[in-house]
């Protein structure tokens, strides 16, 4: 009898020393789970370890072997995966499909009112009215690029889209509905009539009330729902500058007008978005460039470095101002290859170009008009994309 006194006593001990312990655990548990939540609220959801705003990773380029070949490259909030630029491997954005916008379907809507929208992460909050999107053209273009995307592209962003040229032209002007701007600025593929077309982007965006500037070349074929699902991943109120640079590591560039101790003119390195690609800057930081920028004064700081305008950009937001750029691999100039798109992917491109090289186009490999009809390959592209537009032929198959 003892002897089972004992035994039981020795249980219920046991049991609640179990008990304790799990006790204690459970606490433990919720004490994290405590920390979590509350970390979570304040510092707000990063899935690239850094803070949701610019402060975010230091990433290096691949086979570089300078400390000015480390940038400081900002990751968006969700996801990021391993990319090239020119063979360099980067840590970049990647061209992530996101669940279509309100404007995806809207357009769908309007077209067929069959497509159905799968269901969303988190309800966009971009929608296309906050986006000015800028196209520099010239004169000598307007038949010869600009047509091409009043037919294509621009149908499905009318009221964002400007053109912004050097000559007065009414019949471009009735095609756009007052979409075309006059720059005055000098016709010539010269630093200063670029750059003088640039400024005057950058300053209509501040005039305008919209979220995010994009601007882009006229030989850029534009993904308009694409880019707004870009936009959707990043807030206008912090400090974005959204592109794809063309060259594998930074720019070096001397400064004539300031010297180091020893005399000699201070070189300075810093990363730029290539134009050719189109880029997007938000709100919030064309507020900070404002007072550098705008007024004229972005000729100037182009006329001080000598280099071209996308260039200019660059030295203002990462060198001056300190922002760095964030690769968006979905961006494309006709700098890369463009037959190395795949098709597969082409929803999840936001831009493309074209170019002719030598006897060669460097053009999108897709299917679609005869060559002698597109040799840019830009109306194909556009059906492959969008097939229902009333210049598609009626045969191609929804993708
Ligand atoms: N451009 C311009 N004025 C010119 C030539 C070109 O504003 O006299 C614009 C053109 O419309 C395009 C950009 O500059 O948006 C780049 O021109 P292009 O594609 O001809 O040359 P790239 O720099 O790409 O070789
Ligand atoms: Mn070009």
């Amino acid at each position: 009898m003892r002897c089972l006194k004992k035994k039981m006593s020795q249980v219920f001990s046991l049991t609640q020393r179990y008990k304790r312990t799990l006790q204690a655990m459970a606490a433990g548990v919720f004490l994290i789970y405590m920390t979590l939540v509350l970390y979570q609220n304040v510092y707000g959801y990063s899935g690239s370890g850094g803070d949701g705003t610019n402060g975010g990773q230091d990433l290096q380029y691949g086979s570089t072997d300078s400390a000015a070949a480390t940038v400081q490259n900002v990751i968006a909030k969700r996801d990021y995966s391993v990319n090239s630029v020119n063979g360099h491997v980067i840590k970049s954005v990647s061209a992530k499909v996101a669940a279509p916008t309100r404007f995806d379907k809207a357009y769908y809507d309007y077209q067929n009112g069959q497509l159905s929208v799968t269901g969303t992460p988190k309800p966009p909050t971009t929608e296309l009215d906050d986006v000015l999107i800028s196209v520099k053209t010239t004169k000598g273009y307007h038949d010869t690029r600009l047509e091409m995307i009043i037919k294509t592209w621009y149908q499905l962003a009318k009221e964002q889209t400007w053109f912004f040229t050097d000559t007065d032209d009414q019949h471009y002007q009735k095609l756009t509905n007052g979409h075309m701007v006059n720059t005055n600025c000098s016709q010539g593929h010269f630093r200063k009539a670029l750059c003088c077309k640039m400024g005057k982007e950058f300053e209509f965006f501040l005039d305008s009330a919209k979220r995010w500037w994009c601007h882009f070349d006229d030989d850029n074929y534009v993904n308009v729902p694409r880019l707004v699902r870009l936009l959707d991943e990043y807030s206008p109120t912090q400090d974005w500058y959204l592109g794809k640079p063309s060259i594998s590591s930074p720019l070096e560039i001397f400064l004539d007008n300031t010297k180091t101790s020893s005399g000699a003119n201070k070189k300075v390195t810093f990363w730029f978005a290539t134009g050719g690609a189109g880029f997007c800057i938000s709100r919030a930081l064309a507020l900070k460039m404002l007072p550098i920028a705008s007024s004229g004064k972005f000729v100037a700081i182009g006329d001080k470095i000598r280099f071209p305008d996308d260039v200019t950009m660059g030295f203002i937001i990462e060198h001056i101002l300190n922002v760095p750029l964030t690769v968006v691999d979905a961006f494309h100039s006709h700098l890369e290859p463009m037959e190395f798109i795949r098709p597969e992917t082409f929803h999840d491109q936001v831009s493309f170009s074209y170019a002719r090289m030598k006897n060669e186009w460097n053009v999108v490999k897709v299917d679609g008009f005869d060559l002698k009809t597109d040799p840019k390959r830009i109306y194909s592209l556009h059906c492959y994309l969008y097939p229902f537009f009333s210049i598609c032929p009626k045969t191609t198959k929804r993708r």
